[in-house]
């Protein structure tokens, strides 16, 4: 169950990464500002299952999850190693 597998997923080279990248265009990941009605004003709220991205100018990138999204690298409390950044 991982990207190269997924129907929402789109190998993409083109990237600045250039290699070994891809783009998901599944719909529960979420540019926070989509959730913002300009006409009503008012921010909608994101389903439990999403995630929730962001950048603005001035401002560092992030993101947020809902309680019931899912990761593959779910760890519980108690294990031991941290996920690596390489
Ligand atoms: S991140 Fe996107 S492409 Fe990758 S498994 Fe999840 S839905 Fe599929």
């Amino acid at each position: 169950m991982t990207c190269k597998n997924c129907i929402y997923w789109t190998e993409d080279d083109s990237n600045e990464y250039k290699y070994n990248r891809g783009n998901c265009n599944n719909k529960k990941f979420i540019y926070a500002e989509d959730l913002y009605d300009i006409s009503t004003q008012v921010r909608k709220t994101p389903d439990e299952d999403t995630l929730v991205y962001g950048d603005y100018e001035g401002y560092p990138a992030y993101f947020t999850t809902g309680p019931e999204f899912s990761c593959i690298h779910f760890k519980k409390e108690g294990d031991e190693n941290e996920v690596q950044i390489v």
